[in-house]
This record gives structure tokens, sequence and C-alpha cells, in this order.
């Protein structure tokens, strides 16, 4: 049977655009993904080993300037103000050495597009972060400019992401009113061309086709320095302008996504989106996970709904600074890893006494 036969071929080799289409197509219900999962986790085990990443996460370092905003945004929300996290060196220090003690390894930074300020203020952080020995990944979408790219390359930066979220441009033009394909397209091949890690994130379920989500996956793939792609998928603040006017996907949608991505992409990290999915993710071929780790905001503002999704007992909150708190998901999250087979970074056990 054809299914059986393209699903066998994806173990020995990449598949094709038109093998990605018809699994696309023919994968929705249990039995089918079941197969395609299983699949997924054979060659990300074959390609990359049993290794799953939870990065630390820092954001909203920077605002916004997109306007009108992202309309899946918490921005597009009536009344909603989004407060910027600012930190001296000293208070750096003071968060690099905390999260440094969760043996956690690779922290993002990052916030909105932000031509003027987002540049700045991530070398800055970037170059604190350096000192302390991390890895850091800079999201800050396509503020930056080629020298800024350069000059973060000089201080050691990891990886950068600039995502396309979906690359149909009517979709696009849509739902981030606001923003440029053009310019994203333009920072990621700069990012690309100076031989920096490209990170980009696909978000399933805006009203894309199948089609247009084979010709994304197609596309990231053509970027020789891809070294991560996210697959998140689109949720709906109440209150936001999408509210009764589109539904969400299910999760299971973007699972697929991640399964059928990674009998593309066969050695690159591919990272799924909230944690209290986790274990369908790595089910579905993931290895990578941010919001699952640590993450820096103001005590009481924990992010991801983790409380709501009944992950609350285990995670710990460390007061750093000015009422910032160091949320540390590690001892829920790395147990959640081992259990589905995988491991997480010796450091993180250690850190855990999990040895
Ligand atoms: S670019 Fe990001 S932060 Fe800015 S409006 Fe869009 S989703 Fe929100």
């Amino acid at each position: 049977m054809k299914f059986e036969r393209v699903l066998n071929n994806a173990l020995e080799r990449e598949i094709t655009p038109q093998e990605a289409l018809f699994l696309f197509e023919n994968s929705a219900s249990p039995d089918r993904y079941l197969k395609l999962f299983q699949i997924a986790s054979a060659v990300r085990k074959k390609e990359m080993g049993n290794f799953f990443l939870l990065d630390g996460w820092m954001g909203n370092l920077v605002s916004c300037k997109i306007s009108p905003p992202c309309l899946y945004c918490s921005r597009a929300v009536p009344g909603h103000k989004r407060k910027i996290s600012q930190f001296s060196s000293g208070q750096l220090a003071k968060i690099a050495e905390t999260v440094k003690k969760t043996g956690t390894s690779m922290i993002q930074i990052g916030g909105g597009t932000n031509c003027e300020e987002a540049p700045a203020v991530m070398i800055r952080i970037l170059q604190e972060l350096k000192k302390h020995g991390f890895q850091v990944r800079v999201n800050v979408g396509p503020a930056l400019e080629r020298e800024h790219i350069q000059e973060m390359k000089k201080f050691g930066v990891d990886e950068i992401t600039c995502s396309f979220e979906t690359m149909n441009e009517k979709i696009f033009r849509q739902i981030k009113p606001g923003d440029s394909l053009e310019k994203r397209k333009a920072t990621a091949h700069i990012i690309n061309g100076l031989g920096v890690s490209l990170s980009s994130n696909i978000m399933v379920g805006v009203g894309e086709s199948y089609q247009d989500r084979v010709e994304h996956l197609f596309y990231l793939k053509g970027l020789e320095n891809l070294g991560q792609v996210g697959i998140t998928w689109l949720r709906i603040h109440q209150g936001s302008p999408l509210e009764g006017k589109k539904i969400p996907p299910s999760p299971i949608e973007a699972a697929r996504t991640i399964a059928i991505g990674r009998l593309i992409f066969r050695n690159k990290w591919l990272k799924g989106s909230s944690p209290q999915y986790l274990q369908l993710w790595i089910a579905a071929g993931a290895n990578r996970q941010i919001h699952g780790g640590v993450s820096v905001h103001r005590k009481g503002e924990r992010l991801i709904g983790a409380g709501g999704a009944g992950m609350n007992s285990g995670i710990e909150d460390i007061e750093i600074c000015d009422g910032y708190v160091v949320s540390n998901m590690l001892p829920v999250t790395a147990r959640w890893v081992i259990a589905s087979g995988m491991d997480v970074e010796p450091s993180v056990r250690k850190a855990l006494s999990l040895n």
C-alpha cells in the first residue's frame, strides 16, 4: 500500500515534496498518524540520537512596533499592555547564575520587532550571557540588519530566529497586516548567508493549505544554515480580532507537521510549542522546546498557561530581583522527557539529581 511504502522509504531517505503532500493528505486518522509518528521517531533516533533539549527563555525585552499588530498576538487584544523587562548588568549576572544552576545550556532572548531598540538591547544581553558560558539564540523577528547580525556573530551568537509563520502571501497579509513577509525572507537570507545558524517557525492552522505547508517546509530546507524549525499552531486570545472568526487547529495538526518535517529535515532540531503537549511533540519526532525549561518573567506572570494545564506542582519560582523570578519547569518536563524514553542534557540530570 502506498502509505506504508512512502513511510518505509522515509526510513532511509528524505521524502520528496510530493510524498510530503501525500502524507499530509493521508495521515489524519489515528491509525495513520500513529504510524507516521513511529517512523518520524525512528528517523530522529537514527539521525540525531535520543536527546531532547529544553532551552531557557527571556522575552519581552523590547517592545514591538508592528502596527497594526498581528491578529493572533496578545497585542491585538484591545486594552492589552505588554510590559517590557529591562535588566541592569548586575541583574543579568544574577539571572545567568540562577539559570546556570538549573543545568540549562541555551537561552533564547527576544522581544518584538523594533528596529531602533532591539539590536543594541540584544547585543548587550548576548555579551552578558556569553560571559557565563551560555549558548544564545536571538529572536526579534526582522528587526536586525546585516551589520547587527555580523556584530552578534562576532560576539558568538549561536542562532538567530526569523520566522515567516506562513508563506502564503494572502494569508500572511490577513493575519500580519502590519508585517512584511519580504523583509522577513530578506532577514532570514542574511542570517543564513553570514553562516549563522537560522531558526524559523511555522504556524499551523492559519488557513494555509497542505500545499502551502509543503512549499514552506521545502523553502526552509533550501537554506543551508538552517539549524532549527519550530512548529507552532494558531491559538486565539480571548477578545482578539480572530475570536469567533477562525477555529484553531487541533494540536494533532501541529504534531503531524512535526512528523512530516522530521522526514524532510532528518538531522535538524525540530521544536514543538506549548509544554503541556511535550509528550505529543516527542511522539511526533521533535527534539527541542523552549517554554518547557526555565523562563524569566515578573512574579505571578508565568507564561504558557502552565498552571492551567495542571503543571504548577513541581515548578520552582526562584526570586531574582525587583519582583522578577526564574521559573524552572525542568523538575516536571525533564522527567516527562525521560519517561518518554528520551534523555535530557547531562547538566540538567545532574542539577535535578536524576542520575
Ligand atoms: S511581530 Fe510578534 S510581537 Fe509583534 S505584533 Fe506580531 S506577533 Fe506580536
